[in-house]
């Protein structure tokens, strides 16, 4: 069930603190951080503070039980400022709208709150090193003993795979089964024997929040965890949570934009050429023209998909349009601003070169670029039957 909408008054107090949090204890400390690859341990305590790993969860459960519309919001403007904070909250709060939709009434009690709080931090660790995209060729298994399932193998590109403590695990319980989605199950895994941290994986950006591999070896989880309480629904339960997956990296592909746009406007003016600012050129104007329309459509593409998301409507094309024009206009939006900013655009001293190395990971995240355009064509087709 989607949440309930918020009043105006409230959406502004909210953004207003996020973005006050935004310019008194993160902006001037993000390139250190990003350079270092440092986890930022106190940023990720006030976002804990803000009540961000409880963002969608419902009230009941002591989350903020924010409609996508908001939350989508708040990721832009926090993927404006550093786009690796809102992946520690993204993935976890994908695995809690799993606990959420599908969870039995005893696990929404035991893990909720915990997650809500951020005591326990986590994520989604469906890929593995043989496959991303095709989710059903998964390797990793589940054997059921009793009470008892054994699982083994590897999972890896897992965000807060080192710093999070428990994940919504991908997992063959019946790998004979055809069609494959059938013999599909997701546990919620928590840290402990026979669950171990493979490798910190190297990153051309998104740095900061860590992406690992994730190592099962005869590890041991009851039944319990086993999301829904029923085997073979876990394919069905982690499509479930992309259409909000796939809207956060909208809403972050915007931030990104965004902020493209906004150091490009800014260096424009003041850089000058020819005895003018190089934004009195008609070259670089059509280039802030292109730039500007870019993150308004993208905007409003998210913003439409997150409002037929918050209606309860099926919105996996509108999701999937939303995704593949935002990510799109953020690579764009990032290379054009080096661009505009010549030879400093190039240097390590400015923001221009992140935005450039954290835009590309939005078109292959949370199902690529080519996939969405095959899900949007499939879509529109069934829509619109001869
Ligand atoms: C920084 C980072 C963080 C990540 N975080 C997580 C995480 O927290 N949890 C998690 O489980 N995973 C995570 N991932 C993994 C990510 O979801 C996958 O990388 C992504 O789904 C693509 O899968 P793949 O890398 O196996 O590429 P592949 O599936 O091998 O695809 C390779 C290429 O083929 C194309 N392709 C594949 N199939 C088709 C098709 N049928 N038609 C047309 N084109 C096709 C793809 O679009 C792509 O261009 C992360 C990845 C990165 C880089």
């Amino acid at each position: 069930m989607p949440n309930e909408p918020i009043s105006t008054g409230d959406e502004t107090q909210l953004l207003g603190a996020i973005d006050r949090w935004l310019e008194r204890d993160v902006r001037d400390k993000v390139m250190a951080l990003e350079r270092a690859d440092e986890y930022p341990r106190e940023m990720v305590a006030q976002m804990r503070e803000l009540g961000l790993f409880g963002a969608t969860i419902p009230a009941e459960y002591g989350g903020l039980g924010l409609p996508a519309g908001t939350y989508a919001k708040i990721v832009t403007r926090i993927s404006e400022v550093w786009m690796s904070l809102t992946g520690i909250f993204n993935s976890h709060l994908i695995m809690s709208k799993a606990v959420e939709r599908f969870g039995t009434g005893e696990q929404k009690e035991r893990f909720l709150p915990r997650f809500a709080s951020g005591e326990i931090r986590g994520g989604l660790a469906l890929t593995e090193p043989n496959c991303g995209t095709d989710l059903q060729a998964i390797r990793t298994t589940a054997v059921r003993q009793g009470e008892d399932f054994t699982i083994n193998g590897t999972k890896t590109w897992i965000s807060n795979g080192i710093e999070g403590s428990c994940f919504a695990v991908l997992v063959k319980t019946d790998p004979e089964t055809q069609p494959r989605h059938r013999g599909m199950s997701l546990f919620l895994a928590e840290k402990g024997n026979g669950l171990s941290v493979g490798r910190k994986l190297g990153k051309i950006g998104y740095k900061g929040i860590d992406s690992a591999e994730l190592v099962f070896d005869n590890y041991q989880v009851s039944v319990d965890n086993l999301i829904g309480g029923e085997e073979g629904q876990g394919f069905y339960q982690t499509v479930g949570g992309l259409e909000l997956g796939r809207i956060n990296v909208a809403a972050r592909g915007v931030g990104i934009a965004n902020a493209a746009l906004k150091e490009a406007t800014s260096y424009s003016q003041v850089r000058e050429t020819m005895g003018k600012p190089i934004c009195e050129h008609q070259a670089i104007q059509t280039k802030l023209a292109d730039m500007a329309t870019r993150c308004q459509a993208a905007r409003l593409l998210t913003e439409y998909a997150a409002s037929a998301y918050d209606r309860g409507e099926r919105c996996d094309m509108e999701a999937g349009m939303a995704k593949l024009f935002a990510s799109e206009a953020a690579l764009e939006n990032a290379q054009e601003c080096m661009r505009i900013h010549g030879g400093y655009g190039y240097s390590t001293e400015f923001p221009v070169e992140r935005l450039y190395r954290d835009a590309p990971l939005l078109c292959i995240g949370e199902g690529t670029n080519e996939m969405q355009r095959i899900i949007i064509a499939r879509q529109l087709v069934a829509r619109n039957p001869v």
